[in-house]
């Protein structure tokens, strides 16, 4: 699968479309936590924030995760940017990190809401994520445990209304996830080895599309 493209330009898999987002439900808030005007939570209990699947239509907001997506990659180990298959080998799939290498014991158990990639995405990705421009590690990771959730988490206000607080992440197993509006999916890295960019080799013709000043994937 190759990515779709806009104005001569790949534009990732899990990069919203401006048709795609829509306006939040109404937010409510009962004993069991938040609630959304016609929306229920997952099997695992998790209220999602609601997207439109429209991908391809309308332009790309690059400063958009679309959450389905994220979530569909993170579950299934798919390329954030083509939607294939991640690149796995005996020392598992392939990650693309912010490089902390500096701090203590990194990157094992290192929690993240991007996705693994496949290996002709690799060295785009890399150029296109701010973030990781300039101060990228590549990884393999045998283990990812997709057991955690990013999203907005809510306090109740008075009589009983709902108020939104801070963004953040916690596992799907805590409690506080009653209380939070989910956006994406976010996995603990386990098992990780540190691997050189450079073994991946160059990208192919696609790394010549991408756009030199793209803003954020994530
Ligand atoms: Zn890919």
């Amino acid at each position: 699968m190759t990515p779709l493209v806009f104005k001569g330009h790949p534009v990732p898999y899990i990069t919203a479309w401006t048709a795609e987002p829509i306006p939040l439900p109404r937010v409510t808030a009962d004993a069991q936590g938040l609630g959304l005007l016609g929306h229920a939570r997952d099997g695992d209990g998790v209220l999602w924030r609601p997207f439109g699947l429209r991908q391809g239509m309308g332009r790309p907001e690059y400063g958009t995760v679309h959450g389905p997506r994220q979530r569909r990659c993170m579950r299934r180990l798919l390329c954030q940017v083509c939607g294939c298959p991640a690149d796995r080998d005996e020392r598992g799939w392939l990650w693309l990190l912010e490089d902390h290498r500096g701090e203590r014991g990194w990157p094992e158990g290192e929690v993240t809401t991007h996705p693994p990639v496949c290996r002709p995405c690799a060295g785009v990705a890399a150029r296109l994520c701010p973030h990781l421009r300039d101060n990228v590690v590549a990884v393999r990771v045998a283990r990812p445990v997709v057991d955690a959730v990013y999203g907005q988490f809510y306090k109740l206000g008075r009589p009983f209304s709902p108020v939104a607080g801070e963004r953040g992440v916690a596992l799907i197993s805590d409690p506080a996830v009653q209380w939070m509006l989910g956006g994406q999916l976010a996995a603990s890295l386990m098992d990780v080895t540190i691997v050189d960019l450079a073994e991946l080799g160059e990208t192919g013709p696609q790394a010549e599309q991408w756009p030199d000043a793209a803003a954020p994937v994530s």
